[in-house]
């Protein structure tokens, strides 16, 4: 069976549904291939809690993206989240590794693309639920985040979903792209399977826009080392790394930290992949109010280094370094109410007592002597003179023990003790295909751009290394797919003139 396109999408995330809608606003005429049936299509981003990161000056540029009223205005310290601080936060989290050309556009084309989005039919709606607190009489947001689309991930899919319907993108579920089709050196098609049976379908261009190697844990162990095997995958099943080793099949530019990942701590006892009912709700991102400890009863991070939006993508790995795979994060009740809401589903695994004593014994794998004598040279080692405030970085920290806890230190004496099992759940992968800027475009590795191949999404390299900024998935896919939807259907797709700046 054969089918033509102006432009073949692979993949129906974010990324892909931008690149889709970007393509149809140029008169091109669209197919997406989803390789998930249609309950189970939308690929992570229908899993993500829905959290945008962009640059905004004020809340003027919020009421670009959301309607507030006047009562939530003068409520409401929104703070900022100038370019200048958008950039510090990426390049100080990626060791000033990510690419300077691709980190300038995120940043300074995010407002944009949320305003992009809006018009899509996406709505927004202020984080007052995990992103703000009431101080002094005023909600006071923090973590440079305030603004989420409304229903999560899955609100946005569906949001975009409608209007790629409407405007008559062709979706084609249950078919997995398995090789590009090339005349030359050009790009003109895919091969796919469709319930298990062959599909060829013929376009203009191809946007590989089909996730990162998450979901794969043969190639977590081989890009992104040994144990990875062993991680929980927060997500979609469906990211097998099939885009990325097509594109590598032909000449494709590898890019960016493939060794790297975000991953989170996440419930110990979570199924192999995500569970859309359950969403984001297996992470435990409120660690930075109490303590995680190993099979050995040890501290091994710092939990308060800094909001959990600027460390929880790096702990997952740390916590998957430990024996056995796991930690255990530990409260006491003066910070109860402090929990995000993932602390009270009902798939978790919790156990809670009245004295440490007796919650030794309850923490399954770890030495409970050990465990004890970590508590008391914690306790004692705070610094009680600084004042406890949980919306700034407050700098109540540990003294004399390694490693220390920089802010958020309060000694565990509080009954009743609660106790959270996690382990390792890897988000999406770091490494990916190396574009052109300009529109998107996949180059080879000579540098010399594909004809007819850009990709999106997750599989562009060269943005997180090391680490990540909580929010910056979905706004970096928006953009990234609306520049190669729009760099497919245009006379780029054509050509192999244009030419990486940089090379
Ligand atoms: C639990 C969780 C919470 C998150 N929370 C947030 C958040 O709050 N804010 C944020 O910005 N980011 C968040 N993220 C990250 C964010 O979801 C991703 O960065 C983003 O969704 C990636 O979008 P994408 O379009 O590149 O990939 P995806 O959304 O994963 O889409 C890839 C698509 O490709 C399909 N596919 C794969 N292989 C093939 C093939 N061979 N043929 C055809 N189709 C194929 C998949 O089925 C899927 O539909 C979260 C992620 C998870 C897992």
């Amino acid at each position: 069976m054969r089918e033509a396109f102006d432009v073949v999408v692979v993949g129906k995330g974010n990324a892909a549904l931008c690149a889709a809608l970007a393509a149809r606003d140029q008169g091109a005429s669209v197919a997406m291939l989803e390789a998930a049936s249609e309950k189970e299509g939308g690929g992570n981003s229908r899993f993500a809690g829905g959290v945008m990161r962009f640059a905004y000056q004020s809340v003027d540029d919020l009421k670009r993206v959301t309607d507030l009223t006047d009562a939530e205005v003068a409520g409401s310290d929104f703070g900022t989240n100038s370019t200048d601080e958008f950039f510090d936060d990426l390049f100080r989290l990626s060791s000033f590794r990510s690419d300077p050309v691709l980190t300038e556009m995120l940043v300074t084309q995010s407002l944009d693309i949320m305003v992009w989005l809006r018009s899509k039919g996406v709505r927004f709606v202020p984080n007052f639920g995990r992103q703000s607190a009431l101080v002094n009489g005023k909600r006071k947001f923090f973590g440079r985040l305030p603004i989420e689309a409304s229903g999560g991930g899955a609100g946005l899919v569906q949001s975009l979903d409608k209007a790629a319907c409407a405007v008559g993108v062709k979706v084609f579920y249950s078919t997995r792209a398995k090789r590009l089709i090339q005349d030359g050196d050009r790009v003109i098609g895919v091969h796919a399977s469709a319930g298990g049976k062959p599909v060829e379908f013929r376009a203009k261009a191809v946007v590989l826009a089909c996730g990162g190697f998450e979901a794969n844990p043969e190639m977590r162990a081989r890009y992104l080392g040994p144990g990875w095997e062993l991680a929980k995958v927060r997500g979609t099943r469906f990211n097998q790394g099939d885009g990325i080793k097509m594109a590598l099949d032909i000449g494709a530019a590898p890019y960016g930290n493939w060794s790297g990942c975000h991953a989170t701590g996440w419930e110990r006892n979570a199924p192999e992949f995500g569970d859309v009912n359950v969403g984001d709700q297996f992470q435990k991102h409120s660690y930075i109010f109490g303590i995680l400890v190993n099979a050995n009863g040890k501290r091994f991070v710092d939990e308060g280094a800094d909001f959990h939006s600027f460390t929880y993508a790096k702990y997952g790995g740390e916590v998957l370094k430990q024996p056995g795979q796991f930690a255990w994060q530990v409260f006491d009740s003066k910070v109860t109410k402090l929990l995000r809401s993932e602390y009270r589903i009902r798939m978790m695994t919790k156990v809670s007592a009245n004295t440490l004593e007796d919650l030794a014994p309850k923490l399954e794998g770890v030495d409970p002597k050990a465990f004890l004598e970590t508590v008391r040279a914690f306790n004692a080692a705070v610094r009680a003179d600084v004042p406890f405030e949980h919306t700034i970085k407050d700098g109540r920290g540990t003294v004399g023990i390694d490693p220390p806890k920089s802010n958020w230190a309060q000694a565990l004496d509080t009954p009743p003790f609660d106790a959270y099992a996690t382990t390792c759940g890897i988000t999406f992968t770091f490494g990916g295909l190396r574009i052109d800027p300009s529109n998107g475009q996949v180059l080879d590795v000579t540098l010399a751009p594909i004809p007819g191949l850009f990709c999106a999404g997750e599989m562009v390299g060269g943005l997180f290394y090391f680490n990540y900024p909580s929010g910056t998935g979905l706004v970096s896919g928006a953009l990234f797919g609306r520049l190669a939807g729009t760099g497919a259907a245009g006379p780029a797709a054509q050509t192999s003139q244009s030419r990486y700046a940089g090379a």
